[in-house]
């Protein structure tokens, strides 16, 4: 089936990065032919983000925005790009491009297989700084240990059906945590190993304090 794909990316004071990474996925979806469409979310910036976001959308067909008025965190981000995506499948992914596009291609084509999840995996945990890994490794044993689901190297870049996506809005979690939800209602799933790349610019939004934040938020179910 050739349906059209939302590429939906989370960004948050991203403004370094929005023209670089909207010309390296547009490049990679006209050179393999998959109908998309490429749905930035701003979550709510305090640099030229939106501008940037505007500037992409005139300048290719195929890219939009969204824009909220302060920021709610990219599990919102997340949520506002699967309701306002067109596409009979989208594949989440960071501004940053630690999440390689290339990968797209082949999710996209497990999609076309059948596949309603494809879930991309980490190698490894790229270039984090010793505490940032303790913390994630941590915050990630406590995380599978509940769910029963092994998080220690899930990610957020992932494929979802539309029935997916329908299944994920009506849950209507408030403080959601989008790689552990997907995984956990179920469909026909697969995985595809990738390697975190380093981030082209900017810096990482995640400081010590935030992780703590979210890792109560996302442990008081
Ligand atoms: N992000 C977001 N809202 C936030 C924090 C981050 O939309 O409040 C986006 C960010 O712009 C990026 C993605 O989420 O596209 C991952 O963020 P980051 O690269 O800072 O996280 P890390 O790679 O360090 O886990
Ligand atoms: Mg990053």
């Amino acid at each position: 089936m050739e349906g059209l794909l939302s590429i939906i990316i989370p960004s948050y004071n991203e403004g370094l990065l929005i023209d670089n990474t909207a010309n390296v996925v547009v490049d990679i979806m006209t050179e393999h032919k998959i109908p998309y469409e490429i749905l930035f979310v701003d979550d709510g910036s305090k640099d030229d983000t939106w501008n940037r976001i505007q500037e992409a959308s005139k300048k290719h067909e195929h890219v939009r925005g969204v824009h909220f008025s302060r920021n709610f965190g990219k599990e919102s981000a997340i949520t506002a790009g699967l309701t306002y995506a067109k596409g009979d499948c989208c594949v989440v992914m960071d501004c940053d491009l630690q999440h390689p596009p290339i990968k797209i291609v082949e999710m996209y084509k497990l999609w076309q297989e059948g596949y309603e999840v494809v879930e991309a995996v980490k190698e490894d945990r790229g270039e984090e700084s010793g505490i940032h890994r303790f913390m994630a490794n941590t915050f990630y044993k406590i995380i599978s240990k509940l769910t029963n689901i092994d998080m220690m190297n899930a990610s957020d870049f992932k494929l979802l059906d539309r029935k997916v996506m329908l299944v994920l809005l009506n849950m209507k979690e408030k403080n959601s945590f989008f790689r552990a939800l997907s995984s956990w209602v179920g469909f026909k799933t697969t995985q595809i190993p990738f390697r975190v790349a380093e981030r082209e610019a900017g810096e990482s939004k995640w400081s010590t304090k935030s992780l703590i934040k979210y890792a109560i938020l996302n442990t008081d179910c």
